[in-house]
């Protein structure tokens, strides 16, 4: 077998995020402390909007609005390396998300590279999806982080092709003009556990840069799934919206 090359597990050469010692992805920022959830998770409830429900991706496009290209089998859809990001036709903001994920049952890969996809609140804030079981990678970045920007509390993962959920509630953020008016909050559950309790965004997630609300975007974007070039797998996604845009 070909010996595979190592993916970095952080860095020492980013930017320091504000307020701490860390670096954005460092190398040496404390792991998250290994937790092991309970059995069971959520159905939808009937104000809900089912995304997806195991049997199609109508609800689902590519980000150029495309047919989006990703495997629906056996309840579940699965990342399709390089057929890209998927998003819904819809917009979504402030919203309540249940969405579950299952990373490969056979390991491939380590850090970044293992079992990654993400789920992109507004296309703009991503909560990692990764394989963060016994999987180091740099702690802003491991399963449930709010990318590059915060740790979850814990490390609340399932094994390998076992499912897991989040749910999420998001605050987007509010401009006037240019000026940021407040923050995007995300509160997450992992597992049912809760490792981000309304945590402040440091602006949009990014790779290796320190994230900022330079760019003012709208309050609402449609919800992304990455294609990280794993065949990472989602089910029973349901969301519900908690601003009226129309009455805002
Ligand atoms: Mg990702």
């Amino acid at each position: 077998m070909a010996e595979q090359k190592k993916a970095p597990v952080g860095y020492d050469d980013t930017p320091f995020l504000p307020g701490n010692q860390w670096r954005v992805h460092d190398i040496n920022r404390p792991q998250p402390r290994v937790v092991t959830p309970g059995a069971s998770v959520g159905d939808a409830p009937s104000d809900a909007v089912v995304l997806f429900d195991g049997t199609d991706l109508s609800k689902w496009q590519g980000r150029d609005g495309s047919e989006a290209e990703w495997k629906i089998e056996g309840g579940y859809m699965e990342a399709m390396p390089g057929s890209g990001n998927i998003q819904t036709k819809e917009a979504f903001g402030d919203c309540q998300l249940h969405i579950e994920f299952a990373c490969p049952a056979e390991v491939v890969g380590d850090s970044q590279g293992r079992g990654n996809s993400g789920v992109f609140l507004i296309g703009e804030y991503e909560i990692q999806v990764l394989d963060g079981y016994n999987n180091r990678t740099y702690a802003d970045g491991t399963t449930s982080a709010i990318y590059g920007e915060y740790p979850p509390r814990v490390n609340a993962c399932r094994p390998p092709g076992e499912w897991q959920s989040y749910d999420i509630v998001f605050e987007a953020p509010r401009y006037d003009g240019d000026g940021l008016v407040s923050p995007a909050y995300l509160t997450v559950l992992h597992n049912g556990l809760i490792v981000h309790n309304r945590q402040a965004a440091l602006g949009p997630t990014g790779h290796k840069n320190l994230a900022n609300y330079d760019e003012a975007h709208g309050p609402t974007g449609p919800l992304m799934l990455q294609d990280h070039k794993n065949p990472t797998r989602f089910r029973n996604i349901w969301i519900r919206a908690l601003t009226d845009y129309d009455e805002a």
